[in-house]
Parts: structure tokens; C-alpha cells; sequence
């Protein structure tokens, strides 16, 4: 990993929390996660052009694909919401404290 991907990493974390702290969520605690995603998302950038979700499918459709740009919350938050966190757990509720505990379900199951 170079210097310039850290940076790129430290950016992010900046610019997410701005994003999501005002839909309730926040960085997971569990930080060793959080690095390994931003990690993933800095390369995904690279490779694609845009921070696109470590874990889920991009399809190619460029309105969708939109759609899973981190953070994408705003998209799918009903289902988040319920979850307590997002698909990748990057992020939580802000009064999540151990992140393992939640449950994982997929969005059309209340
Ligand atoms: S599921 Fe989480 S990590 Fe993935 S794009 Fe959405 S907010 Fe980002």
C-alpha cells in the first residue's frame, strides 16, 4: 500500500463521516474492518473511478452501479435502518458498540 492510498483512505474516512453521521450512522468500532474496506474501496476507485461497495455486485448498468457508491446509505437505508448497520458493516448505528452482535438479512425481510 503506498502513501498516496493511505492518504487516499484518510480522505475518505474524512469525507464519510460528514455523509453519514447525519443519517444516524457512524465507522464501525471494529477498526481493523474499517481499514480493510477503505482499503478495498481506495482500489475499487482506482481500478473503476469511483469508491464503489466492497461487497456487493456492480452490474454494469451505470444507474444502479450508482447506487453502490459508499456511502449508500441514503439508498437503502429502510433496510439499514433495520439491520442496525450497512450490507458491508462499514458502518453502524451510532449507538452500536459491538458490531458482531448484528443480525444480517436480505432487504426484503423485515
Ligand atoms: S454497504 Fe456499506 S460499505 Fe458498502 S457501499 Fe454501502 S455504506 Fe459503503
Amino acid at each position: 500500500m503506498t502513501m498516496a492510498d493511505t492518504n487516499r483512505q484518510d480522505a475518505l474516512r474524512y469525507l464519510f463521516e460528514r455523509v453519514v453521521a447525519p443519517l444516524g450512522f457512524k465507522f464501525t468500532p471494529d477498526e481493523e474492518l474499517a481499514a480493510f474496506l477503505l482499503e478495498q474501496e481506495v482500489k475499487l476507485e482506482q481500478d473503476h473511478g469511483a469508491p464503489f461497495c466492497p461487497c456487493q455486485g456492480r452490474t454494469g448498468v451505470r444507474a444502479d452501479d450508482m447506487k453502490i457508491v459508499c456511502p449508500c446509505i441514503p439508498f437503502h437505508r429502510e433496510h439499514f435502518d433495520r439491520m442496525r448497520r450497512c450490507w458491508c458493516g462499514l458502518f453502524v448505528h451510532k449507538d452500536v458498540t459491538d458490531p458482531g452482535s448484528l443480525p444480517q438479512f436480505p432487504p426484503d425481510e423485515a
